[in-house]
């Protein structure tokens, strides 16, 4: 591959500044001109290029090494343009989840044929989401054009939560990087397809499962959520059959009564050399090395901002065996999206621990 001069854009803590705004332009004409640009958005960074210009959505591919046959998404400044790349207005159940735009929130909808088949993966719906981070909607604003983006990392990393992490990832194979500060959900966004009678739940994320059925009454969920699928199932959810969120060395999620999984942690850090996510509760059980603190089990909304950072933080650790996570078996609200992750980053692999 190429190596491309990436241009790092830093916004200030003060957006939006003139010389934001400046940075921004010169970001967004990178875009329109058939370039790449990396752009933070509430859930995880994104490695966006005009989804209209095929040639440009291809170097998403490469950039990423991503399989083509896993659709992307398209980003948009407002929901009001939707009608444009896809048929919205017909739709039966978007106008139930307005309230959820700007936000966390991808809706599979039928395409229109402006939008080419390599964003979509010659499916005949399309993603939309309407990102709320104020840097990402100032950016599609002054695209003008849809964005198609996916994380931006390399395909089967852990997404990116920060802009260092899409430096280590994409230095040298994007155009540009927009660095600003960390994600606030730290998730990708939740996926429902509105194709489907009733609605499927697709990916769970930030805009939960439950705040999903309150809208819509009836949602479905999608076997990819909390099961394996096979290289060779046709998968409503294309894209979740491959392997994601891992890090180098082989993840173990443990679950069972917490004196239970301190016992075995405490356990495999005399054993062997491993690294641990355990929740802020447990730390003072264990020995601090190669401890990564996920946050209070009581509080899913910091485990959702850690997760990805410390999986990809034990890459730097030299000569690990394995790396423990501890999880709750309470797979309510926010938390059924960390367990998804931390499912599919442990490729299933879940230790349970009777009593
Ligand atoms: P990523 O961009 O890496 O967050 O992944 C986007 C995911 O959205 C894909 O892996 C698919 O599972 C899902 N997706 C995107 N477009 C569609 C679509 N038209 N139909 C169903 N799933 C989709
Ligand atoms: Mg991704």
């Amino acid at each position: 591959m190429i190596f491309k001069e990436t241009k790092i854009f830093k916004i200030s803590d003060s957006f939006p500044t003139k010389e934001d705004i400046e940075k921004l332009k010169e970001a967004a004409d990178i875009i329109k001109a058939g370039g790449t640009v990396c752009f933070p958005t509430e859930t995880v960074y994104g490695l966006g290029a005009n989804a209209l210009d095929a040639e440009a959505v291809k170097e998403i591919f490469v950039a990423k090494g991503r399989p083509q046959d896993n659709p992307l998404i398209i980003h948009l400044d407002e929901i009001e343009n939707a009608e444009k790349y896809c048929l919205y207005k017909e739709n039966p159940y978007i106008n139930k989840l307005i309230k959820f735009f700007p936000g966390p929130l991808t809706a599979i909808l039928k395409k229109r044929d402006v939008v080419p088949c390599i964003v979509t993966a010659n499916l005949d719906s399309v993603g939309v989401r309407i990102p709320e981070n104020p840097i990402a909607h100032e950016f599609l604003r002054l695209c003008g054009v849809p964005v198609a983006a996916p994380s931006a990392n390399i395909s089967g990393k852990p997404s990116p939560t920060c802009a260092d992490h899409v430096i280590e990832d994409l230095f040298g194979k994007v155009d540009a990087i927009i660095y600003a500060g960390n994600c606030d959900v730290g998730l990708e966004s939740t996926i429902v397809s509105l194709v489907k009678d009733p609605p499927i739940l697709l990916r769970p994320g930030g805009i939960t499962y439950e705040m999903l059925c309150d809208a819509l009454c009836e949602v479905a969920v999608s076997d990819a959520v909390l099961s394996e699928m096979k290289p060779d199932d046709k998968a409503s959810a294309p894209g979740m059959k491959y392997k994601h969120y891992a890090p180098k060395t082989p993840v173990f999620l443990v679950m069972g009564n917490d004196k239970k999984v301190i016992d075995f942690l405490k356990d495999k850090q005399t054993g062997e050399s491993c690294a641990i996510l355990a929740f802020t509760e447990d730390l003072k059980y264990l020995e601090s090395k190669n401890v990564f603190d996920i946050g209070s089990k009581s509080n899913p909304d910091e485990n959702a901002k850690r997760i990805f950072a410390h999986l990809r933080a034990t890459d730097s650790i030299c000569g690990l065996l394995n790396v423990y996570v501890h999880i709750s078996d309470d797979k309510s609200g926010l938390r059924l999206a960390v367990f998804n992750r931390l499912l599919k980053a442990s490729a299933y692999h879940i230790i349970t621990l009777e009593d």
